[in-house]
């Protein structure tokens, strides 16, 4: 199974955006039928770091730099795209959860911004240097204003939360952050 490689061409239309609002929302519609981080298992292969009631840490298959981590929900939330102002706490969560795995000043984290994303279950990556070529590549951070973005298919949780503290939605394109 190759899935695991975020980046490039969708394989398949995204998730239903009815359920996928509800999610966010806070509504039932927890799991997504064919999601494939809503079954995020070590029965299925993964290479679980760290689990507890809200979040699951796992090793990406296709490792973009020397230890190459992914933190997601275990209730399905679509893409950042899909994030508003009081999404930043669950931001705020993966974020602190990922800091203190892999502390470190150096260790790059971010999410890639639709279509730039294979799998539109939120996930934060998470990469130890040295990054591999690739890695370089395909996890670009473009400082914006004001603690926001510059244009950019990968963003990093701190633009994360800025952009939606401004009541602002992460875009490719430039956006303004909360004034810090
Ligand atoms: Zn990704
Ligand atoms: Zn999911």
């Amino acid at each position: 199974m190759r899935y695991l490689s975020c980046f490039g061409r969708q394989k398949r239309p995204p998730d239903n955006n009815d359920a996928e609002r509800a999610s966010l929302n806070g509504g039932d519609e927890a799991y997504v039928r064919g999601c494939v981080f809503c079954d995020v298992t070590r029965e299925r292969g993964f290479n679980i770091a760290y689990e507890d009631d809200e979040l699951i840490v796992f090793h990406d298959r296709s490792p973009a730099a020397r230890e190459h981590l992914l933190v997601i929900p275990r209730r399905h939330v679509s893409t950042v795209r899909e994030l508003r102002a009081p999404d930043a706490a669950l931001i705020e969560r993966m974020f602190a959860r990922a800091r203190a795995l892999r502390p470190g000043p150096d260790v790059r984290m971010g999410f890639h911004i639709p279509p730039f994303s294979s799998v539109h279950h939120i996930h934060l990556h998470v990469l130890v240097p040295p990054l591999k070529f690739k890695g370089v590549l395909k996890y670009p951070v473009a400082p914006g204003t004001d603690g926001g973005k510059g244009w950019s298919w990968f963003v990093t949780p701190s633009q994360v939360i800025s952009i939606l503290e401004a009541n602002g939605r992460v875009g490719l394109g430039p956006t303004a952050g909360r004034k810090s």
